[in-house]
């Protein structure tokens, strides 16, 4: 049932319907876009394309009215139960942390708080909250910024170390919903229960949001940060969501200009699409290919799959493993690996992920899958990680 249903997705995809042989297994980094998201932006840029809120024209009313509704379909899609909550566009993840950090966080924090940070998630989800930390200080204002440490055995947050990290000066936390590198569905429910109902909790759900159902509901975070470029939307465009119980209203200050409308139409388009095709078959989907690739890696004896060995070692609680696999080989470099493979039309990244902490000889092969990717395109890599394997041995 689930491969008809792919073939059909499959062919929504102009890139792919186009370029049928290489295999692009780098979602992590980009998505592909459905026709339908395609489509959505030529109708807006040829239709009735206008600025918003500069006029009363019919184009001016009906643009502020798609981006209106633009809010409205982030809320839908991140399942909010909340009429207070806000939703701000940005040009992308990075940028929206940064505004959650200088907009509002910088208000929040008085001389001697506490924030805590992923230290190993990506740099986007890091740099911020050290830079707000110097700003602050050039204003006397002196803030602790403590690491929330991932367990690189489990990918997960180590959720055991947490508590000891908290106090009652801790004033915020920020944290990744799903790692961009060990591809591990973080445990937020953790860290919600370590830190109490009263602290705020900012997630970078770049990997997440337009994977798989994410439900804010559920999560009970406050700021929900994201891409439209990693969930098939236009690049340029993302979102912040609020939930504004827990600490002043988020609003993004001295904020002026023209807002990527077309990039806002693409991210409507792009729900659109993705709830149709149906989010928990998607990221059914992606966790199967993703569960193929690994089982296939660990029959090589020279592989190692970050973040998911050894997973009963620590108090592990990743309970999924998304649409992200990252692999070392004992005696092949990563870069070569790399090359290899694009030589046989496979794209992957091969590099060293823009992981906080991490310089560039620490290289290992990213595999990250969509919905429009296909189990012999995970066999193709396989058969080339296994010729590889047997030319250096
Ligand atoms: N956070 C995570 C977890 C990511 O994977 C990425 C993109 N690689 C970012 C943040 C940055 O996103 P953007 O480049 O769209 O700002």
């Amino acid at each position: 049932r689930l491969a008809d249903w792919q073939q059909r997705l499959r062919r929504q995809f102009p890139i792919i319907a186009g370029n049928p042989r290489p295999a692009y297994l780098d979602s992590a980094a980009t998505a592909q876009k459905p026709a339908a998201v395609l489509d959505a932006v030529n109708e807006f840029l040829t239709g009735d394309n206008a600025n918003v809120g500069r006029g009363s024209y019919p184009w001016a009313t009906s643009t502020t009215a798609r981006v209106d509704r633009a809010r409205d379909r982030v809320r839908k899609a991140l399942g909010d139960d909340d009429s207070d909550s806000s939703v701000e566009f940005v040009s992308g993840t990075s940028a929206g942390l940064r505004a959650v950090a200088q907009d509002w966080l910088a208000e929040l924090l008085a001389d001697g708080d506490e924030i805590i940070v992923p230290f190993g998630d990506h740099q986007s989800n890091l740099r911020p909250w050290l830079d707000l930390r110097v700003a602050l200080a050039r204003r006397g204002v002196r803030i602790a910024v403590k690491a929330m440490p991932v367990d690189a055995a489990s990918g997960d947050y180590d959720h055991r170390a947490l508590p000891s990290l908290l106090n009652a000066r801790t004033k915020f936390v920020a944290a990744t919903h799903v790692h961009h590198v060990f591809g591990a569905d973080m445990n937020v429910h953790r860290i919600r229960e370590a830190v109490g109902p009263d602290v705020p909790i900012c997630l970078d759900a770049a990997q997440s949001v337009g994977h798989g159902p994410v439900s804010v509901a559920d999560l009970d975070v406050d700021f929900v940060v994201f891409s439209g470029h990693k969930m098939m939307a236009l690049p340029g465009i993302g979102a912040v969501w609020a939930r504004n119980r827990r600490g002043p209203r988020f609003t993004r200050q001295g904020w002026a200009g023209t807002p990527n409308t077309a990039g806002i139409v693409s991210m409507t388009a792009a729900f659109d699409w993705l709830d149709a095709a149906g989010l928990a078959d998607v990221r059914a989907w992606n966790s199967a290919l993703s569960a193929r690739l690994t089982d296939g890696l660990s029959a090589f004896d020279g592989v190692q799959v970050l973040g998911c060995q050894d997973s009963l070692s620590l108090d592990s609680t990743v309970q999924h493993r998304e649409s992200i696999v990252t692999f070392r080989h004992r005696r092949v470099r990563s870069d070569d690996l790399g090359f290899v493979l694009a030589d046989e039309g496979i794209m992957v990244r091969a590099d060293s992920h823009c992981q906080a902490g991490r310089d560039s000889r620490d290289h290992a092969v990213r595999v990250s899958v969509h919905v429009y990717n296909t189990p012999a395109e995970i066999d193709r890599l396989l058969a080339v990680v296994g010729r590889c394997e047997r030319m250096q041995s």
